[in-house]
């Protein structure tokens, strides 16, 4: 008899774990594949990231030396992509919300349709075995630069993104200064979602997500700081798709015992779990439900509840998919 995901964290039985279905809410596709996958095809040792790194600009130090060099062409971001959904449907991923930044079309002669033509394959070709929802991601310091924003709204046009996300240093641009983008993809029916309280405070995510109309935050941890703001976030069935290893390694929080979503979760707030940048931080969505089990930060019913949740809605197209 198949064991439950229950009885599979007890027993730390990983094929167990891995076969039950998951879904991935929040990963960047340009760091999306294992390390150990790029290296294989380079053919080459990538030195991991330092245990710690100091806040996303330690992260973005370690990327830039060690791991961008490898991937400024069209050929390897596109492998990326594939190996990254070959690594989640191992995973026991069966729907992921995975974010193309908007500079890939950089990499593109015909720009946003050679995005968009190499994505209409890969949801076709993966769609048997995993639900990829394309999402359109914005870094913030695209505000500022009138070509990159220009493209946003012909991307958002193209009616091809299923949800938007906007990412990178906090301070690159207020959330006022993409209002009307987000007002854009909003009127286009696209899900909407930012990266905020990573590092920043409660107010600042109760904030963002009144003024863009957000449906879903990247992170948000920091609304843990004030019981107001999670019971608000509860009461508007505001979601936070936390990645704890991510938040542990660039110091957002201390260490995974500590890992304020166990705060987010008594207090209501919709959590999930995902992956962030498999490449930087080495782990899956399995990985990290494991993570938080042995830390003590839940019980196995608790993540069963919170992967049992993150699950409702998601269209099964996957046969050995019983449980949905
Ligand atoms: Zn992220």
């Amino acid at each position: 008899m198949k064991m439950s995901f229950v009885d599979a964290l007890k027993e730390d039985s990983w094929d167990a774990l891995r076969a039950a279905p998951k879904v991935d809410l929040h990963c960047h596709a340009y760091f999306s594949t294992r390390r150990h996958n790029l290296e294989a095809r380079l053919g080459c040792r990538l030195d991991p990231p330092p245990e710690k790194m100091n806040k996303l600009g330690g992260m973005i130090v370690y990327a830039m030396d060690v791991l961008d060099p490898h991937l400024r062409n069209r050929e390897t971001i596109e492998f990326v992509a594939e190996s990254a959904l070959r690594d989640a449907i191992g995973d026991g991923v069966v729907m992921m919300e995975i974010s193309f930044d908007i500079r890939r079309a950089a990499y593109y002669e015909d720009g946003l349709t050679g995005v968009v033509g190499h994505l209409r394959e890969l949801v076709s070709r993966f769609q048997p075995q995993i639900e990829l929802r394309p999402e359109l991601g914005i870094p913030r310091q695209a505000a500022s630069d009138p070509k990159l924003m220009s493209r946003a709204h012909e991307a958002i046009g193209l009616g091809f993104f299923q949800s938007i996300d906007l990412y990178d240093h906090q301070e690159a641009c207020e959330p006022e200064d993409v209002e009307s983008l987000y007002a854009e993809a909003k009127a286009a029916g696209m899900k909407l979602k930012a990266h905020v309280g990573e590092f920043g405070g409660a107010e600042e995510v109760r904030r963002t997500v009144e003024l863009l109309e957000l449906d879903e935050v990247q992170h948000g941890i920091g609304a843990a700081e004030s019981v107001e703001v999670m019971r608000w976030l509860a009461g508007n069935g505001i979601r936070l798709n936390v990645c704890p290893t991510s938040n542990v390694m660039l110091d957002a929080v201390p260490d995974m015992a500590s890992h304020p979503i166990r705060l987010l979760f008594e207090n209501g707030v919709p959590v999930t779990v995902n992956s962030d940048d498999p490449m930087i931080f080495d782990q899956s969505v399995t990985d990290e439900y494991r993570n938080l089990y042995r830390a003590g930060v839940f019980s196995a019913d608790e993540l069963d509840e919170i992967r049992r949740a993150s699950l409702k809605g998601v269209v099964n197209r996957v046969a050995n998919c019983p449980e949905l």
